[in-house]
């Protein structure tokens, strides 16, 4: 029989549960009102569909929106498009996780002691893109330790990471960093959740044949947590949802880990067990 270790941080994180319930009671106490997210709010098309049927629309672009209610993504949203939408008729409901509003509130404070302020993460991440927006003209993104490596030097530089970072990448794009500057500033954001999920994963890979993730494609902390199982040398499906998962895979292996994202919920990976038991018997 296979043996299924299922991780302990699988499922909602708190920023996630946060959003997804604040939601929820917008919906409930708002039964005639349009509410809208610009962008998904979290990052799992299944959790997200669940929500449109409850009258949750993601309208995806600001200029959408003109009437009703705004519920502000987990991720945060760019001061300049909460300022747009502040000007219009529109109520705000704030779901930014609150590691996420942290990070703001660094990058603000670097912002006004004119530091350089590094943001490790990816470019094209709502988060990402949010967090940049607080933090004015001196800001640099970078995505990886080359480029780190490449920075001219500052005065005074203050990092933070997007909060689904690599803990380890970040630790050696800190490192770089030192050789750029006489004063760095850096300030550990990676999510608790985060760390705890990447923890959980090189234990489990000492303990299993194969890796399943599960969470949206779009998830960056699922796709993290999907390539750092990859390193650890274990055969690894990232997967969205049970019907994903090919039989193929399982087959001649004793043990297999399930580990999820953040934003995955519980029926999800109830349903991945199943199938996995189920393709065993078949
Ligand atoms: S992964 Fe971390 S930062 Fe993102 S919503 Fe969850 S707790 Fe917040």
């Amino acid at each position: 029989m296979i043996k299924i270790k299922l991780a302990k941080h699988a499922g909602f994180c708190f920023g996630v549960k946060r959003a997804v319930n604040l939601a929820l009671k917008t919906a409930a106490e708002n039964k005639t009102k349009k509410i809208a997210t610009v962008g998904p709010i979290i990052h799992n098309p299944q959790v997200t569909q669940e929500l449109a049927v409850k009258g949750i629309i993601d309208v995806a672009k600001p200029q959408k929106v003109r009437s009703g209610i705004v519920i502000v993504c987990s991720h945060g949203m760019h001061p300049l498009v909460l300022k747009k939408l502040q000007k219009k008729k529109v109520t705000i409901v704030d779901a930014t996780c609150p590691f996420v509003r942290k990070i703001e509130n660094i990058v603000r404070k670097l912002k006004k002691e004119n530091y350089t302020i590094i943001i490790t993460g990816d470019k094209e991440h709502p988060e990402v893109k949010a967090i940049t927006g607080y933090a004015g003209k001196k800001v640099i993104l970078i995505e990886s330790i080359a480029a780190a490596r490449k920075l001219p030097r500052s005065k005074k530089i203050g990092v933070v990471a997007q909060t689904t970072q690599s803990v380890e990448k970040y630790k050696l794009i800190c490192r770089e960093l030192k050789k750029k500057t006489e004063h760095l500033k850096i300030f550990n954001t990676i999510c608790d959740a985060t760390q705890k999920r990447q923890e959980e994963a090189v234990c489990l890979s000492r303990e299993v044949e194969k890796m399943i993730v599960i969470g949206g494609y779009n998830s960056a902390n699922t796709k993290r947590l999907a390539k750092l199982c990859q390193e650890l040398g274990r055969p690894t499906r990232h997967i969205e949802q049970a019907r994903d998962l090919d039989r193929e895979f399982l087959r001649n292996t004793n043990s297999v880990a399930v580990l999820a994202g953040a934003s995955t919920p519980d029926w999800i990976i109830n349903d991945v067990i199943v199938r996995i038991k189920q393709t065993e018997e078949s």
